[in-house]
């Protein structure tokens, strides 16, 4: 149920944005947060700040033909959407997903504006991507298709006016054919207008590594206020793609034990803990599925159908994709005994695990909040890049953790504050919320 105050313009949002259901969500989530805000802020609702939260400041939609190896024209779509600039320049990734589509695109973008809210660095929200598979293409391949994305998108983009990086789909590898594109076409080394970069040509150190390992970092903080670590946890990670397995690796170095982890194809578990070396060789190296990890490794099973969430764990973090954890998986959980949940992953969780998380007592880290260290880390690759600097691995893994931390205590207070303790999603919408709505009411009507 949504408070009086924003019931109708959630009702204007799902009318002007039809059929766009996790864009919905999305909006009902935050929505669901800020009844209370806008009670003890009434200047807020005055100036229309969550309408104009909710309606992107640009939406961009563009044709992307390509050849693949064999001769054969295809055109994919791309978008982005830039969607809050208040704080900074739109800030956040590409996804290549048969599944991008507007509605898809929005709600990241939607998202991704409270997130980097949340850092406390200056940068607004945008999100973008391509319904371009990159799946079983070669290299040379994603490069055509890249090269002819980035023909179209490089005039909506600049270090003070656009920023993407990566997600689902783009890696390392996209972002350097992406940059090489923006480079040729516009014969500037603007660094800054990409993040997620190898390290050569502008990259940060940790870049690669920082979503997952900030995720862990909010999780150290989540167990530290129940006064716990997770030193001798077992954990359960979906996905193994770039977020995943960088927070086995960090999981792991902090003394947890992470017995499962996914992709489309299916699930393996390994009771002895994964291991995160083959994880790599299999998923960066060979990019090849996840059933060839039991062929190295006799006591793991793989799983092809089914839930990974059946397999049992203290602590869950989801990292493949949005509403991954259904209600019912969020009940096998709470009864398998999981305390602590952290969505690496946008949105994995649908409405209804949420609820069964709150109600079960169980701690949970939203997106916004716990997987915030990619993007920051993405945000200091920009301070880098602008003064011609290159940190160390550990002054850029320092940082991140200090950045995560402050994120964790300032959703716990907001929590707090608003008479909600433990929620966190209450607290990263609230505070996030907040700093935007702020910012906006300052720059006039926009
Ligand atoms: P990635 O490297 O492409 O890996 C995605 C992983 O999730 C793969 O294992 C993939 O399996 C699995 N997956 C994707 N779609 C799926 C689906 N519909 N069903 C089952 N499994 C699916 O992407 P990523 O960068 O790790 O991103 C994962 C999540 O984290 C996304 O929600 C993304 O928005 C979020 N995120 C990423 C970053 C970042 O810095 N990369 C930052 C913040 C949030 P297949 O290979 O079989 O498809």
């Amino acid at each position: 149920m949504l408070d009086d105050k924003v019931q109708s313009i959630y009702e204007t949002v799902v009318r002007r944005n039809p059929g766009e259901l996790e864009f919905h969500q999305a909006v009902r989530e935050v929505l669901g947060s800020i009844g209370p805000v806008l009670s003890k802020h009434p200047e807020l609702t005055r100036m229309k700040l969550v309408e104009r939260i909710c309606e992107p400041e640009r939406q961009i939609i563009f044709r992307v033909p390509w050849q693949d190896d064999h001769g054969e024209v295809h055109i994919n779509r791309g978008f982005r959407v830039e969607a809050n600039s208040a704080l900074g320049p739109y800030k956040g990734g590409l996804r290549f997903h048969p599944t991008v589509n507007l509605g898809i695109v929005k709600f990241l973008g939607f998202e991704q504006t409270f997130k980097n809210a949340l850092t406390g660095l200056p940068i607004g929200g945008g999100k973008g991507g391509s319904d371009f598979d990159p799946k079983g293409r070669s290299d040379d391949e994603v490069m055509r298709f890249c090269q002819s994305f980035m023909t179209e998108l490089y005039r909506h983009l600049g270090e003070y006016t656009d920023v993407p990086a990566g997600d689902i789909g783009v890696g390392q590898r996209e972002i350097g054919y992406l940059f090489g594109q923006y480079k040729r076409i516009t014969n500037r080394y603007e660094a800054g207008v990409l993040t997620g970069k190898a390290i050569p040509y502008g990259g940060s150190h940790v870049r690669t590594e920082a979503t997952g390992y900030g995720l862990v970092f909010f999780v150290e903080e989540m167990l530290r206020t129940r006064g716990e670590t997770l030193d001798g946890r077992t954990c359960v990670v979906s996905g193994s793609g770039n977020v995943a397995i960088y927070a086995i690796e960090k999981a792991m170095q902090l003394g947890a034990r992470v017995v499962a982890c996914s992709d489309s194809s299916g699930f393996v578990v390994d009771e002895d803990g994964l291991d995160v070396d083959l994880l790599k060789q299999i998923k960066e190296v060979d990019r090849s599925r996840i059933d060839q990890y039991v062929k190295h490794r006799s006591r793991a099973r793989f799983t092809p159908d089914g839930s990974i969430w059946t397999v049992p764990c203290d602590v869950a973090l989801p990292c493949a994709t949005q509403n991954e954890i259904t209600g019912t998986d969020a009940q096998v959980l709470v009864r398998s005994g999981c305390t602590v949940v952290a969505e690496g992953a946008n949105m994995p969780t649908t409405e209804d695990g949420v609820r069964t998380f709150h109600d079960a007592g169980v701690a949970l880290g939203p997106a916004k909040a716990a997987n915030a260290g990619g993007v920051a880390t993405s945000a200091l690759e920009m301070q880098q890049n602008a003064s011609r600097d290159n940190w160390t691995f550990e002054h850029t893994e320092q940082r991140l953790a200090g950045i995560m931390r402050d994120i964790h205590t300032l959703c716990y207070e907001t929590a707090d504050e608003y008479g909600t303790p433990g929620n966190y999603v209450n607290g990263a919408n609230i505070a996030g919320f907040l700093t935007v709505a702020e910012a906006m009411a300052g720059l006039g009507l926009i």
